[in-house]
């Protein structure tokens, strides 16, 4: 590892970042995060020292991810909720993890205007996505600024991700707990959401049950209690609950945090949540090799060629994929000889 590269290098400049956040500087936390999120290679190796700087500081946080197709009520939810858990003495960052998602007009700027309360509480932070570049990249620098913000001392992280596509994958494996949100009514209440997605979740929360709603909220629970008593394997330490809230009542936000505590205690408990988290950050050192490799050989002029050469082999059914795979990673493998 050259030295410039590695992760204890830190700077006077960012150990004194690192201070600061410690000490809940907003100022330092949002200078950290345009760090983390920076593409340039001398911030990514700065943002690695001030991470690394961060670590010792970080998981205490209870990791909360969100999901749930638009219009479900996220944003109403996050607002009410957010500020009920700052009721409770909390402190509370959102971020979010949107691919879709640009920086300037992204639906984080329509939910800072949603979620104004929120955004104006000193004890809240809201940080949209991070824009460009693939869900996995989005996910991991989530994942950093969830450091960062656990660093400052924020108590409860809640992971929004718009329940489209995979997204909601990459936040389950941010968070310890996951949470599905789903509508009242609307024929058969799974609402062409993915299966998947309802065997991931920790806890399902049926919003808007209150005024006319109120009893198809009712059997909105009643319907997932039943699938999720089918879906979900036995055994995993935790039975997942379907609750019904109002955000716009402010009804049952203690009976979700009270879901969310128990979660964490008995997965603190029996380890499970620490043995999680560790899986899932091995996994995320694996995912970022993997990604880094397959850019590194697909911007690699000197294999480019070849890669086209192959690849039309391989539709052409001239050649079998792994044949083909082979010649190129061999190719590969002696440009990179080469250069050392
Ligand atoms: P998102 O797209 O999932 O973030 O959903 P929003 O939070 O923007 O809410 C979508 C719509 O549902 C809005 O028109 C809200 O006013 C409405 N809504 C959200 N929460 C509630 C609630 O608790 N009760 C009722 N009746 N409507 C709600």
């Amino acid at each position: 590892m050259p030295p410039d590269q590695s992760p204890a290098s830190g700077d006077a400049h960012t150990d004194t970042l690192a201070d600061e956040i410690r000490a809940g500087s907003r100022r330092a936390l949002a200078r950290a995060i345009t760090l983390i999120e920076s593409t340039r290679r001398d911030d990514r190796t700065r943002a690695n020292a001030l991470l690394a700087g961060l670590l010792p500081a970080t998981g205490d946080a209870v990791r909360i991810g969100i999901t749930g197709v638009p219009g479900v009520g996220k944003s109403t939810f996050i607002e009410a909720f957010g500020l009920d858990l700052i009721g409770r003495g909390l402190r509370v960052a959102v971020l979010a993890v949107d691919p879709s998602s640009p920086r300037t007009g992204g639906s984080i700027l329509g939910d800072k205007t949603r979620m104004e309360g929120l955004a104006r509480h000193p004890d809240a932070f809201i940080r949209p996505s991070p824009s460009g570049g693939t869900l996995g990249g989005i996910a991991r620098r989530t994942g950093e600024v969830m450091l960062a913000v656990e660093a400052a001392g924020f108590d409860v992280v809640l992971i929004e991700t718009v329940g489209a596509g995979q997204s909601e994958f990459a936040v389950a494996d941010l968070a310890d707990m996951f949470m599905l949100l789903v509508a009242p009514g609307g024929g058969d209440e799974l609402q062409g959401i993915k299966k998947g997605i309802v065997e991931l979740a920790d806890l399902v929360i049926v919003t808007k049950a209150d005024g006319d709603l109120a009893p198809a909220a009712e059997r909105a629970r009643r319907d997932y209690a039943a699938a999720l008593h089918m879906l979900r394997p036995m055994g995993d330490g935790w039975t997942p609950r379907v609750l019904t809230t109002s955000a716009m009542a402010g009804d049952g936000f203690d009976e979700v945090w009270r879901a969310v505590t128990e979660f964490r205690d008995a997965t603190e408990t029996s380890g499970e949540r620490e043995r999680r988290r560790a899986l899932r950050r091995g996994k995320a050192m694996w995912d970022d090799i993997t990604e880094t490799l397959v850019a590194a050989l697909q911007n690699d002029a000197r294999v480019a060629e070849l890669a086209t050469v192959l690849e039309a082999d391989v539709e052409a059914g001239r050649m079998t994929p792994t044949t083909a795979a082979e010649h190129l990673l061999s190719a590969f493998r002696a440009t990179t000889t080469d250069t050392e």
